[in-house]
């Protein structure tokens, strides 16, 4: 198998790099280089460049603002916005729900959601996760009850990345209770704004508010926001589910960490210690057995007919998440003890951290990033599927 890029490809991969090069705005770089989180307005002025030049949606049919792309050119994309670093777009509109209104969604939702998702003019948010409704979510209970041309929505979303911004969400709710569990579930389009949804914050252990919990009070949704047919939920959520893994990997993303990670190191002179050394290599080299892989999987998509996510992308997500928590590790060795700055307050004092002020965002982000085995399917989930659906057990 040739894993080399062609002429083509390679001109492509310049074009990206350019673009990303010159357009990606200064104080965005830097926060994501830093490790600091970006904010809204970060988030929609790059969606919105995106869309300027044709790229928010690539991986959507040309007539919704697609690329036409080959996997070759969609993994190169990806590659260089991680690389560059550009921030990756909000993945609840543009991955999740843009390509369920694509394939099952019809022509009026279609005109009304897909071109205010690609310039983020609406900014989406996934209710899938229940207390009690995680890796086994079949068991969901939030329930949507059909009256006249309303659903009456009861219920309790939770781990809700982002809620707090969201203009709408998409949510899976149990239409049939007495059907099987995974037969009874409907996907519905609801406006946040509906009377009746309360949103509440999860302060997660980096202290950033990221994830909330959604509650559902009697909220009234148009039966025009079903999408597809009512019971038929369990269907779109799987297939949003593939859609989810692919590009899990974030190769480019764990190559500039470690750019970032041996820089600091060399800062501080901890690359003159050959056991650190010997730490970033088995990384590197575990990148790049992973990027091989990821290569690998993209060239036989080429070939592919069926258009079903492959179970190798449960490999990559494994691997691709074990690695960008290994980059993270090696950052807090890099800060020491300053990865942990400890002000204690004091009255009418302000004090900076103590140490220098790159390290400051290293521990929280160690912390974050404990989350990337677990969403997704979480690992354990990953290997379950590996057991079935590679090794045959
Ligand atoms: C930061 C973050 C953001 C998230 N954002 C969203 C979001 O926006 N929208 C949304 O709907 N959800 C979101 N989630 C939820 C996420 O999808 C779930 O956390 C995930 O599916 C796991 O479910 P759970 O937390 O209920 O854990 P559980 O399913 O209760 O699992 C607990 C532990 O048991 C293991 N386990 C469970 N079942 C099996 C099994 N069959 N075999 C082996 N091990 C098993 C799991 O791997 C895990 O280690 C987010 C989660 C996180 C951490």
């Amino acid at each position: 198998m040739d894993l080399r890029f062609t002429p083509e490809e390679i001109a492509f991969r310049d074009e990206v790099r350019a673009f990303f090069r010159d357009n990606v705005p200064a104080k965005t770089r830097e926060k994501l280089i830093a490790g600091r989180p970006l904010d809204k307005d970060d988030i929609v002025t790059w969606q919105r460049i995106l869309n300027k030049r044709g790229w928010a949606v690539p991986n959507w049919p040309v007539e919704w603002g697609g690329q036409n792309w080959s996997p070759v050119q969609r993994y190169i994309f990806d590659e260089e916005m991680q690389l560059a670093p550009a921030p990756q777009p909000l993945p609840f509109g543009v991955s999740m729900v843009g390509p369920v209104i694509i394939a099952f969604g019809n022509e009026q939702q279609k005109k009304r959601f897909l071109p205010r998702i690609a310039n983020l003019d609406d900014w989406w948010c996934q209710g899938f996760s229940e207390p009690g409704a995680g890796s086994d979510l079949a068991s969901l209970k939030t329930r949507a009850e059909r009256k006249g041309d309303r659903y009456i929505v009861n219920g309790q979303k939770t781990w809700t990345t982002l809620a707090q911004y969201a203009d709408w969400i998409f949510c899976l709710c149990r239409t049939d209770p007495a059907a099987k569990k995974q037969e009874g579930i409907s996907f519905l389009l609801i406006d946040m704004k509906t009377p009746g949804i309360t949103v509440r914050p999860i302060v997660t252990i980096d202290g950033g508010r990221e994830v909330n919990e959604v509650f559902f009070d009697d909220v009234e949704v148009p039966v025009e926001n079903l999408v597809g047919e009512e019971n038929k939920g369990w269907t779109y959520a799987k297939f949003l589910l593939g859609n989810e893994r692919t590009g899990i990997a974030r190769v480019g993303l764990s190559k500039q960490r470690l750019r970032r990670v041996k820089a600091l190191a060399r800062e501080v002179g901890l690359m003159d210690d050959p056991r650190f050394r010997e730490k970033v290599a088995a990384v590197e080299v575990e990148l790049k057995a992973l990027e091989m892989t990821q290569l690998r999987v993209v060239a036989a998509e080429r070939h592919r007919k069926d258009k079903k996510p492959d179970p190798f992308s449960s490999i990559l997500k494994i691997k691709g998440s074990e690695i960008q928590q290994a980059t993270t590790e090696l950052a807090l060795e890099v800060a020491g003890p300053y990865a942990m700055p400890y002000v204690p307050p004091q009255e009418g004092r302000n004090e900076p951290p103590i140490g220098p002020e790159w390290a400051a965002p290293l521990a929280p982000t160690y912390f974050n990033w404990r989350k990337v085995s677990i969403y997704g399917g979480s690992n354990e989930i990953q290997r379950n599927i590996i057991a079935k659906a590679i090794l045959g057990l």
